[in-house]
């Protein structure tokens, strides 16, 4: 956001949109990465479903920018660069169940990130009097929220027990 002031809750939305657009395409890039280095076939099968939803939520994200008039497009989001900055630390440092107990908790991490954007983006668009953007997004919302249901299940039965 350089050489732009934000003013407005519009102009907020505007910004917070792009910026979790692109936090979608790099995880896209991303996942299968993931979904390589993870052992253990549940693990591999909850990422890799979560990465064929991520595509699709590229693709709500793309209605979204249509239903407020504009292009899809994407702003750096530094804290997905981070978190998957993390990720791949652990790809290369970690090893048999150290590195899949990581592994699920980086990707919990990068889900409550998502929770937490697309809960706000959902609210700002229903203050803002766009029910379509509100209705798209709160679709995506409910995805995050199950994918990460799904890894504290996993979390329970395969990896923290005893
Ligand atoms: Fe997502
Ligand atoms: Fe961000
Ligand atoms: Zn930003
Ligand atoms: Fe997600």
């Amino acid at each position: 956001m350089k050489g732009f002031v934000m003013k407005t809750l519009s102009d907020a939305f505007e910004h917070t949109l792009q910026d979790i657009y692109y936090a979608e395409n790099q995880l896209v890039k991303a996942l299968p990465k993931v979904e390589d280095s993870a052992n253990g076939k549940k693990l591999k099968s909850a990422i890799s479903e979560h990465l064929k939803e991520t595509k699709g939520q590229v693709k709500t994200l793309e209605k979204v920018f249509k239903s407020i008039g504009k292009k899809p497009k994407g702003e750096k989001c530094d804290a997905i660069d981070g978190l998957i900055k993390e990720t791949e630390g652990i790809m290369k440092e970690m090893k048999g169940e150290a590195k899949n107990a990581a592994l699920l908790a980086a990707c919990q991490a990068v889900e409550h990130y998502e929770i937490a954007r697309y809960g706000t983006l959902r609210e700002w668009a229903k203050v803002l009097g766009q029910s379509e953007a509100h209705d798209l997004l709160t679709e995506i919302l409910d995805q995050e929220k199950a994918a990460n249901s799904k890894l504290t299940n996993l979390a329970v039965s395969e990896i923290n027990k005893g």
